[in-house]
């Protein structure tokens, strides 16, 4: 189980994330849904340990950046950060190695064939194509098979063929039972077999609700997040929302202006907290 506390993660003066709380049922699959700039990185990189946040955030009772509870966790980042002095298959025997893996051979094959880089092996990260980098920063993730998954926006840039073999992967690790947080801002994308989602916009969430509940109130994921996030009588989201939410839909609309302008503002302080992912990043890569 990871719970997620009340997390509030601030850029300057600005929230992130505003007193997210959600948890992660063991064996789920969870779709973290919301417009660009809603939060989805910011608690994503929150739980795997890399920004500072006032909360708590624990995963089977046990903090999140203790080196026990990251043994756990996996994730997969939005954008690719590769090493343009390592192959294709040394970034993976580096992870390997960073995970403690033993027999990994066989998996790295399997991966890098079914995400069609098998004959990019010796090629360098440089020297691969965006497409190729997003599908090698795909099969780094997928490398240690942790219990807990956490994908940002994992289909972003990937080929066809690379969204078919990572949905199948992705159905493969729910039946063994894995636990997986998948967020997207393209609802479309969410075709797969989720448990829940939880609907986020300008740092806070707006709706958690199992599927079960959505498909009781006859309604599709689309109509969920487009009542939540463009605010249509609370009524029509019915159980979906919780009292405290339906009270804040109110300013929801002065909200998004105010989150573009936070945007700019926070600009500012993105360098410090950046350079402090890459250094809690580089720590956990040691
Ligand atoms: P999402 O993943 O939902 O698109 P993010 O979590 O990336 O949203 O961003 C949430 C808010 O936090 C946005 O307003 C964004 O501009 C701001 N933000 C994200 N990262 C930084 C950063 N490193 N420095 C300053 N502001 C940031």
């Amino acid at each position: 189980m990871l719970d997620v506390n009340h997390v509030t993660k601030k850029y300057g003066k600005n929230p992130a994330c505003d007193d997210v709380s959600f948890m992660l049922e063991p064996g789920s699959l969870t779709v973290l849904l919301g417009p660009n700039g809603a939060g989805k990185s910011t608690i994503i990189k929150s739980i795997i340990g890399f920004l500072k946040y006032d909360g708590r955030i624990t995963v089977n009772g046990i903090p999140n950046k203790t080196s026990e509870a990251r043994k756990i966790m996996g994730y997969i980042p939005e954008l690719p950060s590769l090493y343009p002095t390592l192959t294709v298959v040394e970034h993976m025997e580096f992870i390997a190695r960073a995970y403690k893996m033993t027999n990994y051979k066989e998996r790295i094959e399997m991966l890098l064939e079914r995400f069609e880089l098998a004959d990019k092996k010796k090629k360098f990260g440089d020297e691969l194509s965006k497409g190729m980098q997003q599908k090698l920063n795909l099969c780094v993730g997928l490398l240690p098979d942790p219990d807990i998954l956490l994908m940002d926006e994992p289909l972003l840039g990937l080929d066809p063929h690379a969204i078919k073999e990572l949905k199948n992967m992705i159905e493969e690790m729910r039946q063994a039972g894995k636990t997986m947080l998948i967020s997207t801002h393209i609802i479309d994308s969410v075709d797969m077999l989720w448990d829940r989602t939880v609907i986020m916009q300008n740092g806070k969430v707006r709706a958690n609700v199992s599927r079960s509940e959505i498909e009781g109130q006859g309604k599709s994921l689309e109509d969920l997040f487009f009542e939540v996030t463009e605010g249509l009588s609370p009524d029509s989201v019915g159980k979906a929302l919780s009292e405290d939410v339906a009270g804040e839909k109110e300013s929801a609309a002065g909200n998004s202006a105010f989150a573009e302008e936070r945007k700019d503002a926070a600009g500012d302080s993105a360098f410090a907290d950046e350079k402090e992912a890459d250094e809690a990043k580089g720590e956990q890569e040691k």
